[in-house]
């Protein structure tokens, strides 16, 4: 495999061994950062994430607040959770684990955050901030996919980026965050005709479509970096990303498995965005 490894696992620890020291800092003025997660209704893969989440705030020194709401919780309940939440001083960040029941809006409730603790950057402020390039919360995967992009010590500027999907959570973000770092950036999608032609092109191809083999090796210019945020499952069942990854790494320059790459470094940057919400609430 001549591509290097981007070790998502490595860098993440090293994140959040900073976000640590950080919370011991401010620990020892009298304040304890604090995330609260809720969840609400039983999606299992959504019980997983949100384990994850609170597993990796109480490892870092986080206090950690996790409500569960049942499925039927309605959407104005919810909101009513969320203004306690907002209220609450020990609460420096506030996450609701997507995707939410049909019968609530999500945009209600992610709108119904503190802009203070919006530490998943998902709502309308904090992408304008991060449209107009002032100071925010980043969306936690486009923000760990650009410290795993600085790892591997290349120079944005000038170079050529091509971001496969524009989700508002994963898409869009990701491509303003390279174009703040000085690239030239392309964005496909599902109505992108000559995929491969654009992908081709890409000094730096990040991935962002769960759909798996969505980037072969005749897609990928060779010694490109290449990032891989989908999350699907083979025929084995076991876990995949959107890049056929034993043949892109004899092609590329760097390589992020899945899993071991953008994952681990999602949750880095969510304790990264709260131990921040901490630190200017204790300003
Ligand atoms: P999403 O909202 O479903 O967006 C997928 C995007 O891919 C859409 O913009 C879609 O285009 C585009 N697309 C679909 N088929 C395509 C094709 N054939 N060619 C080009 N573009 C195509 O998904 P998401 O939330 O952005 O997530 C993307 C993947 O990343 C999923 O597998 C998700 O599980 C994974 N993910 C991983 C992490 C992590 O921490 N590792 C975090 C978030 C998401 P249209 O807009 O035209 O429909």
């Amino acid at each position: 495999m001549p591509a290097q490894l981007i070790d998502g696992t490595a860098l993440s620890r090293q994140v959040r061994e900073r976000v640590a020291q950080r919370a011991a800092a401010l620990a020892s003025r009298g304040h304890r950062p604090g995330l609260a997660v809720v969840l609400v209704g039983e999606d299992p893969a959504s019980q997983v994430y949100v384990r994850n989440k609170v597993k990796a705030c109480h490892e870092a020194g986080l206090h950690s607040v996790f409500e569960q709401h049942p499925a039927t919780l309605t959407e104005s309940d919810l909101l009513a959770r969320i203004g306690a939440l907002n209220e609450n001083p020990a609460v420096h960040g506030i996450l609701v684990q997507m995707p939410l029941p049909a019968h609530i809006n999500p945009h209600r409730v992610i709108e119904a955050i503190s802009p203070r603790k919006d530490v998943d950057g998902y709502s309308v402020l904090s992408a304008g901030e991060l449209l107009t390039g002032l100071p925010g919360f980043r969306p936690c995967t486009p923000y760990g996919c650009m410290a795993l992009i600085t790892s591997t010590g290349i120079d944005l500027r000038g170079k050529h980026a091509v971001v496969i999907g524009r989700s508002n959570t994963v898409g869009k973000p990701m491509a303003l965050l390279l174009l703040q770092a000085n690239a030239t950036v392309t964005i496909c999608h599902s109505a992108t005709p000559n995929l491969a032609q654009h992908a081709r092109q890409a000094d730096v191809l990040v991935a962002a479509v769960g759909r798996r083999n969505t980037v072969t090796a005749d897609m990928v210019k060779p010694g490109a970096v290449v990032i891989d945020v989908g999350i699907n499952r083979n025929d084995a069942g076991k876990l995949c990303g959107d890049v056929d990854f034993a043949a892109v790494a004899e092609i590329a320059g760097h390589i992020t498995p899945v899993p071991g790459g953008v994952g681990p470094m999602t949750i880095a940057m969510l304790l990264s965005n709260t131990i921040e919400a901490a630190e200017r609430a204790a300003a």
